[in-house]
């Protein structure tokens, strides 16, 4: 029998389809149709299986990249969907929204040769709701109940992964988050057509069924504090993300009203879940017939554009202070942008507000600061654009981390991030562990999930070791 694999010359480059950009704007429902099992096998087939393979090396969470893909090529699907998910927390998650072009696929030595990377992300993506349709997925079923509990602040991506990894073992989880609902930023913020809002809500749902104790509008810092749940549980994990919106210091932003990014998007992925939002309906956060304008040029940016077509703006624009070449933004998700009709004006950035009239400034590129080059005003006059609605979507960091803990001696670092050992993701009190946002600042799923693993592992050791000092 011939290789089933290193077909990468004769077989192209083929991610699963993308829905025209005339249907997908239609509606929210997901942009990328579902590979089927002979395309997957076909796509995974071009795997060049190198030796040190560079996917795996740039994939956050180490995955066996090549290993799985090999058993995708070769027909054995649920085998692949066990190596991809020993080292993957959420794949199905990881397959849709990490930016693949700046991680495992942009490094792809086959993609390096020119022939267009395996398409890496896709497949991972559909080994798993494979799994799901085929009924693979183990339930949570501990073996023993070790008579240990652990409270987890935050049910985003971090707080949910490590709530199933310390389940499974047998320790006591409850989870407390300040919404109604599991998934942080993958319910509320990442919108339906990048992340089918189902996945989410099926992790939460298999998590309540193996007993893991969800309590929802509870807030740390307003319902209780640090030292209660200390008190409560044998260790503690905080993972309650990056939420203080950086606002823009424009002259007539306040007067102007302008909308934080994360209110917009929590707004549009509420009305999407079925939940009454009196701001969407009265006008005040809906986009339709208005001329949108977003301020910023990252994911976050790239969702409000995206979300304000669906909405029916009457037009889009994103402004950004420095070229295309230096948007931190996904290049994959620009290009779906503009195929979706989202104007971007490069090199611009909000003079002043007044009202509907935005002075925009022409900038330029100046010298290098910490590994980019900094956006200053060209010299070229201000032009002045009209808008109905300017979003602004500059990035975030935690907010008042140390406010929230109530307790001095967890230490918050200078960008305002709980500061946690790199290894153990320990923070400076013994028994409470931190992971996600609140640690890095905004950051990726992926890199949420990885620190889950850290901050479980270690959390389990710290567990062990109090028996054994109990003993
Ligand atoms: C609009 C947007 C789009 C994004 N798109 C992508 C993408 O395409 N790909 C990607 O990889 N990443 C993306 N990200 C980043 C990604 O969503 C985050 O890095 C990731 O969700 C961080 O996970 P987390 O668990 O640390 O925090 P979060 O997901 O933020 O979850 C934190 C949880 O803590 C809860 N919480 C907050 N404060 C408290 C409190 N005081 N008490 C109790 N609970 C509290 C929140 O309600 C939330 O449920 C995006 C982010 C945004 C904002
Ligand atoms: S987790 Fe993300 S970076 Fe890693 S293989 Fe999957 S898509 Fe690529």
């Amino acid at each position: 029998m011939g290789s089933r694999l290193l077909k990468f010359s004769e077989i192209d480059y083929g991610p699963p389809d993308v829905r025209d950009a005339g249907s997908r704007t239609s509606d929210f429902g997901e942009i990328h149709q579902d590979f089927i099992i002979e395309k997957a096998a076909e796509q995974a087939s071009r795997c060049s299986q190198c030796g040190i393979p560079f996917c795996q090396a740039h994939c956050p969470l180490g995955n066996h990249i090549p290993d799985w893909l090999q058993l995708a090529a070769e027909g054995r699907t649920r085998e692949a969907y066990e190596v991809s998910v020993s080292t993957n927390p959420m794949p199905e998650v990881c397959g849709r929204v990490c930016p693949q072009d700046r991680l495992c696929e942009g490094n792809c030595v086959v993609e390096k040769a020119g022939f267009g990377t395996v398409t890496i992300g896709a497949v991972e993506r559909w080994l798993t709701d494979t799994a799901v349709r085929e009924g693979w997925v183990e339930p949570i079923r501990p073996a023993t109940e070790r008579g240990q509990s652990v409270g987890i602040v935050g049910a985003g991506p971090a707080g949910m992964a490590a709530a199933e990894k310390l389940r499974r073992q047998g320790y006591a989880v409850t989870v407390y988050d300040r919404y109604d609902r599991a998934g942080g930023l993958m319910i509320y913020g990442i919108p339906n057509f990048k992340l089918d809002k189902a996945i989410p809500e099926r992790r939460a749902r298999a998590l309540a069924e193996g007993g893991v104790t969800f309590r929802y509008n509870w807030s740390l810092g307003r319902d209780g504090a640090l030292a209660d749940l200390r008190e409560e549980h044998d260790a503690v994990l905080l993972a309650f993300g990056a939420y203080a919106a950086r606002r823009l210091d424009t002259p007539g932003c306040e007067e102007s009203a302008t909308i934080p990014a994360l209110e917009y998007l929590t707004a549009s992925n509420r009305k999407g879940l079925g939940d009454a939002v009196p701001d969407f309906e009265s006008g005040a956060l809906d986009a339709r017939g208005k001329r949108v304008v977003v301020v910023g040029g990252g994911d976050t940016a790239m969702d409000c554009v995206r979300t304000a077509v669906r909405q029916g703006a009457e037009s889009v624009t994103c402004l950004y202070r420095r070229d295309r070449e230096n948007m931190p933004g996904s290049a994959r998700e620009v290009g779906y942008a503009e195929g979706e009709g989202v104007v971007f004006e490069w090199l611009s950035a909000p003079a002043r507000l007044n009202g509907c009239e935005i002075s925009v400034q022409p900038m330029a590129l100046g010298e290098a600061e910490g590994g980019r080059r900094r956006p200053v005003p060209s010299g070229d006059p201000e032009r002045v654009m009209n808008a109905d609605m300017v979003i602004e979507a500059l990035g975030f960091s935690p907010e008042d981390a140390g406010a929230l803990g109530g307790e001095e001696t967890l230490r918050i670092n200078a960008r305002g991030c709980v500061h946690a050992d790199p290894k153990t993701l320990e923070t400076t009190i013994p028994g409470v562990f931190a992971a996600g946002d609140l640690v890095r600042g905004p950051s990726l799923v992926v890199w949420a999930l990885k620190d889950a693993l850290t901050a479980s592992e270690s959390i389990a050791r710290h567990l062990e070791d109090m028996i054994e000092v109990a003993a």
